[in-house]
């Protein structure tokens, strides 16, 4: 019998735009952790297949900037020409649930979160190439070209940023990445400041 009991923690997943985030997020979420993936705000306008409330919040740029001012988000950061913000909502309850909690969030909102979150766990999902990189954008053909254009000149630069990471997974084949982030998270969940409660256990039931 698996008697364990895990604390929650906060995982960091950044990685240029194309580089198949939200394809590891859904596979991850059919493997057996307790997930909970943080849902943004953002004032990008919605792609054809995304759903307001599942993908992102879907906001004007007014009421993003409201939000801002009400201190409503834990980070927020430009990516582009748009906001894109963690709602501070229920991540901390989520934590205390012992639930392994996913922020979807640039390089720039990762250097925040690292300063108020000294135990947060950072994985930088990488593209096999740039090259795959390019033609992932553009088979999706959700950008135009301006848009993809600008999208790797940011990645350029968030791929220096993947060394202040903790962990690099390349996604090359997308059940070897999901399988490399699974053995992250069994390992980060075994840590020794994490097995405090089932160590408590342990002592008091003799
Ligand atoms: P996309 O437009 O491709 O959905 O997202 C563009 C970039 O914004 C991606 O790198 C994505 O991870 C990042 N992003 C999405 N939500 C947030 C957020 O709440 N905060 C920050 N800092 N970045 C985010």
């Amino acid at each position: 019998m698996n008697n364990k009991k895990h604390e929650g923690f906060l995982v960091i997943l950044s990685g240029p735009s194309g580089s198949g985030k939200d394809t590891i997020l859904t596979e991850l979420e059919k493997r057996n952790f307790d997930i909970q993936v943080s849902i943004s705000n953002t004032t990008r306008k919605a792609r054809d297949w995304e759903i307001n409330g599942f993908h992102y919040n879907f906001v004007s740029p007014e009421e993003f900037e409201s939000g801002i001012n009400s201190g409503y988000f834990l980070e927020y950061a430009k990516y582009g020409s748009n906001y894109y913000g963690t709602p501070r909502g229920p991540i901390n309850t989520w934590i205390q649930e012992g639930k392994i909690v996913f922020l979807k969030i640039d390089v720039q909102g990762a250097r925040r979160i690292r300063a108020e979150y000294p135990g947060v766990v950072s994985i930088f999902l990488m593209p096999p190439t740039f090259g795959a990189l390019r033609d992932r954008l553009h088979n999706r053909e959700s950008e135009d070209e301006a848009d993809i254009a600008s999208r790797l000149e940011i990645a350029a630069n968030e791929i220096e940023c993947s060394k202040d990471y903790d962990y690099i997974v390349v996604n090359d084949v997308v059940n070897y990445a999901v399988s490399d982030i699974c053995a992250i998270l069994q390992a980060e969940q075994l840590r020794a400041e994490r097995m405090a409660r089932t160590v408590e256990d342990i002592i008091n039931i003799k």
